[in-house]
């Protein structure tokens, strides 16, 4: 058996192959959990990650840990966006909706200025 795909904090790095945590690896196994439970645990230790990684914006950091978890056709039941979701049991502020809207929509116009 290979080493566990857990999380090397501070650097959130997977344990067993040193790529940015979760891997495709700790994914697929997190996905095994209850998804409610699972988002509400990412959309946590994405707020954790924020604190200790200064090089990593919002967007990025959305997408790499709750993005992911959600459902294929949920909406952010704030927005409306099916860009990112509000997520049910975790303090808005961890999962800021204006926030992620300005932040997605800043990372898909690359090179642009942003509009702020
Ligand atoms: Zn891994
Ligand atoms: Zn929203």
């Amino acid at each position: 058996m290979s080493a566990a795909h857990r999380v090397l904090r501070p650097f959130w790095t997977c344990a067993a192959d040193g790529l940015p945590w979760p891997c495709a690896e700790a994914r697929r196994r997190l996905s095994s959990n209850d998804l409610a439970v699972l988002r509400q645990t990412m959309a946590k230790l994405m707020a954790i990650a924020q604190g200790e990684l200064d090089d990593t914006d919002l967007a990025t950091l959305y997408r790499r840990f709750v993005a992911w978890t959600l459902e294929p056709d949920q909406r952010c039941a704030i927005c409306g966006s099916r860009r990112h979701a509000a997520i049910s049991g975790v303090a808005p502020r961890l999962i800021p909706c204006n926030a992620l809207r300005a932040a997605i929509a800043a990372s898909d116009l690359p090179g642009r200025p942003s509009a702020r």
